[in-house]
């Protein structure tokens, strides 16, 4: 997909346009996937609705992985060419005006309604334009653009944030509710995460903003990380919602946004503190929740994983049965096997 392809459209317009019945939920719009090699009755496409974002327009398939931008949803659609579905497009005047700017900074910390303080100084835009060694940090880790412009991922050079990768804490009204903030140059602290005295929402999720409504999670499963780079790297592996919960202690109110879903992959990393947060999770909701581990091998977390390693691990885990015996977790651990790393990140 080019990125004329992602040339904003009035969304909402032109899924009327092409006769798809749409939900809203937050700045998404939830409907069952327009392909015609997929059929389904049940929404798990969605669309981004916010004329403000990059993402804005772009939209993706968890069934089929179908993806990309208006114009490749005409053409799927329609069965048009590339030029067609363009053409298809301005005949109905469905393109919204001007273009997005590339990059955007915050200059003014600003205080919202919730009273979070967004940090001031960061830096958005596509990966390909982020300075040097941001940018190489962020591809050593595997981030790619899609994911970028999905997650509204930002940095700073300077300010509070000053050379840190920032992963965006929203909610499915693409709200600020917190943030968390990774060192890419090696600083004492490792990460920086938004506390209450910045107005954080103790019970906010990173992830949360493309969870599909609570009503729309049968039979759906939920993939549990401590940091948003492992969320990322099990969604490149194929996982379809994420929860990063900022570290190895849940907060009380994220435990019951947590509860909202049918079945839990947790896929802490394999240490002490991630089988003790699998262990929080267990026993704080496995009484209503299918709650089940992710092998991840010991001393690795998801992120080192080669991607195929983590899909067949989030895949046992998925078919694996609910095990009747839900204390036997130590048994578990023990058995973890060392598994060959994608790569070894110096700074951990
Ligand atoms: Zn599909």
């Amino acid at each position: 997909m080019s990125n004329v392809n992602r040339q904003s459209a009035d969304v909402p317009r032109l899924l009327e346009a092409l006769g798809i019945k749409y939900r809203s939920h937050g700045h998404e719009l939830w409907a069952p996937c327009p392909h015609p090699d997929h059929k389904e009755t049940r929404p798990s496409w969605s669309i981004g609705n916010n004329p403000q974002n990059q993402s804005n327009g772009s939209h993706y398939c968890f069934g089929c992985s179908f993806n990309g931008g208006p114009v490749d949803l005409v053409m799927a659609v329609r069965g048009l060419s590339m030029g067609g579905s363009r053409q298809w497009i301005t005949d109905r005047g469905l393109w919204l005006k001007g273009s997005l700017p590339l990059a955007v900074t915050f200059e003014i910390t600003k205080l919202l309604s919730n009273k979070l303080r967004i940090p001031s100084k960061l830096l958005s835009g596509h990966l390909g334009m982020w300075v040097t060694p941001v940018r190489k940090y962020a591809l050593k880790r595997g981030l790619n653009d899609e994911q970028c412009t999905r997650w509204d991922i930002c940095y700073a050079i300077d300010g509070a944030m000053g050379g840190r990768i920032v992963f965006p804490v929203k909610d499915e009204n693409e709200e600020w509710l917190g943030w968390h903030a990774r060192t890419f140059c090696n600083q004492d602290k490792r990460y920086k995460n938004a506390s209450e005295g910045d107005g954080f929402d103790p019970g906010a999720i990173f992830g949360m903003r493309h969870w599909p409504p609570p009503d729309a999670r049968a039979g759906l499963s939920l993939v549990l990380t401590e940091g948003a780079l492992d969320a990322l790297a099990c969604e490149r592996a194929g996982a379809r919602f994420l929860a990063a919960v900022g570290g190895s202690e849940p907060q009380a109110r994220q435990l019951l946004k947590l509860q909202q879903w049918e079945r839990i992959l947790v896929a802490t990393d394999g240490d002490d503190a991630g089988d003790r947060l699998f262990r929080t999770i267990k026993i704080a909701l496995g009484s209503r929740v299918d709650v089940r581990r992710v092998e991840i091998p010991c001393d690795a977390d998801a992120a080192e994983l080669t991607l195929e390693t983590l899909r067949s691990l989030i895949w046992q885990a998925e078919g694996s049965e609910r095990n009747p015996r839900s204390g036997s977790t130590e048994g578990r651990v023990v058995r973890r096997r060392r598994v060959v790393r994608r790569s070894v990140d110096p700074q951990r």
